[in-house]
């Protein structure tokens, strides 16, 4: 962003600045990201209990995650791998030789009183997320485990404290200060998850806590380099909360260094309903967390022939789907985006592209209706109530005249609904297309009678009328007259004269 500043005369400065022509500073925008992700393995990062979220509260937990004395931490191979995953994804180096450090603190929800992290030789450094027309540049990806979560018990109950969470592996993302607006991390961090949600390693839920972010904001006098002092907002969570608390720090700097102040560099807290940013702790009172190597592990190498095995089996990323589905399979520009912004989608548009053969008919279902009736609360495509090949068959039921546009949608809406197959919905309920002439012919001959008027009207030489008498023919047979047929039929009867 770059606003423009009034100059200060008396008392606190105001917002926005109206005063042209009058010489005055304007700020550029400077934002970096820290990302959370949790890491979606089957057991925790260190020992062999369940990752799994939400269960019994300490049930899953053992001497290592409990941090008993004497016991020792097993790295988790797969949480490895993840790691990589994500690191190859964002273009990141990744380092043979990288290894586990000891960030120290206390708190409740920490039994170790230390978390294993990664300080100063990250699993993943120097890579890239592009956005829009713009590269972030990625400074590291390392890897951690996470904390317990403490519950308060209602007034006077005290906490409680479980650990089913402490131990599972996460993965901090960290980005260089390359963001310049707070819609412009929004839009990293929805880019962001549409590459790592390609690469299942994570359920990627913010409201769950799968995926966290801390962002840091600063201004600085446009066209300077160095950067200005910076804070960083803590609780966000959801895309909207970082892009608003965002614009709130973006306000809230520019007034005091417009109006002379000086930015203290802090941690401040989102309060979302309340819409603002309150101080929580300042740069004094930071926590020195005294990182040192863990000794309890060994350094961690990473063979480049793992690394180029996990390279190889990389499934294609978000901007290669796109290509694929604009110039393979002829989709415009706007239905490629819409399908591969959500990868479910994308795994179903696939999975149906290879058992039906017209790309563009499963798009435009799945932009419209498909879209329509998941907005409408009717499951998720990965819920199962349609399968990709069930979409087929009813698509296949349309190619074949067997039902006509409309009522397909009836049946798509009763197979989410159902389950049923739609082939077996049409049986049931009767819906399949009228295509039998003589049937339709009696349906013809009703509404011609009927409508003496329309019928002149036509043979005057208004062939708009037509489409009325068609309509007609439509309502009769509920829907169900094949078009063609109709239309066939009744343009016979009004140019053959009788
Ligand atoms: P810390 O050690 O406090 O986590 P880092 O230097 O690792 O600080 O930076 C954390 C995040 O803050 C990074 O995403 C970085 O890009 C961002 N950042 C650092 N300094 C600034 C600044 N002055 N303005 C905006 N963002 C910044
Ligand atoms: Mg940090
Ligand atoms: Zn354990």
């Amino acid at each position: 962003m770059r606003t423009t500043v009034a100059p200060v005369t008396e008392g606190p400065a105001q917002e926005t600045g109206g005063c042209a022509g009058v010489a005055s500073p304007s700020f550029e925008t400077v934002i970096g990201l820290e990302v959370h992700v949790e890491l979606a393995t089957v057991s925790k990062m260190f020992c062999r209990c369940s990752a799994r979220f939400g269960g019994e509260p300490n049930a899953q937990v053992c001497p290592v995650c409990a941090a008993l004395p004497g016991a020792l931490p097993v790295p988790n191979r797969r949480a490895v791998e993840y790691a990589i995953k994500i690191g190859l994804a964002l273009h990141c180096r990744i380092g043979d030789r990288t290894r586990f450090d000891r960030k120290n603190y206390f708190y409740p929800d920490l039994p170790k009183a230390y978390q294993i992290s990664q300080f100063d030789r990250p699993l993943a450094q120097d890579g890239y997320l592009q956005v829009g027309g713009k590269r972030v540049r990625i400074r590291r990806v390392h890897m951690e485990e996470d904390a317990g979560k403490l519950l308060h018990a209602e007034a006077g109950g005290g906490s409680m404290v479980d650990l089913n969470r402490a131990g599972v592996p996460l993965v901090e993302i960290v980005t260089e200060p390359d963001l310049s607006s707070p819609e412009e991390a929004r839009l990293f961090l929805q880019q962001l998850r549409t590459v790592l949600a390609y690469l299942d390693v994570s359920d990627l839920r913010l409201e769950e806590g799968s995926m966290r972010c801390d962002a840091n904001l600063s201004l600085r006098p446009a066209g300077h380099s160095a950067l200005g002092i910076r804070s960083e907002v803590k609780n966000l969570n959801s895309f909207r909360a970082v892009e608003r608390a965002l614009g709130f720090e973006e306000k809230r700097q520019e007034r005091i260094l417009a109006g002379g102040g000086r930015v203290v560099q802090e941690t401040r807290h989102w309060n979302d309903p309340e819409g603002k940013t309150l101080s929580l702790r300042s740069k004094e009172e930071a926590n020195d967390y005294r990182y040192f190597p863990e000794p309890d592990l060994l350094p961690l190498v990473v063979p480049p022939e793992w690394v180029e095995k996990v390279r190889a089996e990389l499934p294609e990323s978000p901007d290669e789907r796109l290509a694929r589905l604009r110039d393979e399979d002829g989709l415009s520009a706007y239905a490629a985006e819409f399908i591969v912004a959500a990868p479910e989608m994308a795994g179903f548009y696939d999975r149906c592209r290879t058992v039906y053969p017209h790309p563009k008919t499963i798009a435009n279902w799945l932009m419209g209706e498909v879209s329509r009736l998941l907005n409408a609360g009717s499951g998720a495509l990965t819920q199962g109530s349609v399968e990709p090949d069930g979409l087929a068959e009813l698509l296949t039921l349309v190619d074949r005249g067997v039902l006509n546009g409309a009522t397909a949608k009836t049946v798509l809406e009763e197979m989410f609904h159902s389950g049923e197959r739609a082939a077996a919905i049409v049986t049931r309920k009767g819906l399949g297309q009228i295509s039998d002439e003589d049937k339709l012919e009696a349906a013809v001959g009703e509404v011609l009678s009927a409508n003496p008027r329309a019928v002149a009207d036509y043979r005057g030489g208004k062939t708009g009328a037509l489409g009325f008498l068609v309509g007609q023919v439509m309502k009769l047979t509920k829907g169900r007259g094949n078009p063609e047929t109709v239309n066939r039929l009744l343009r016979g009867k009004l140019e053959g004269g009788d």
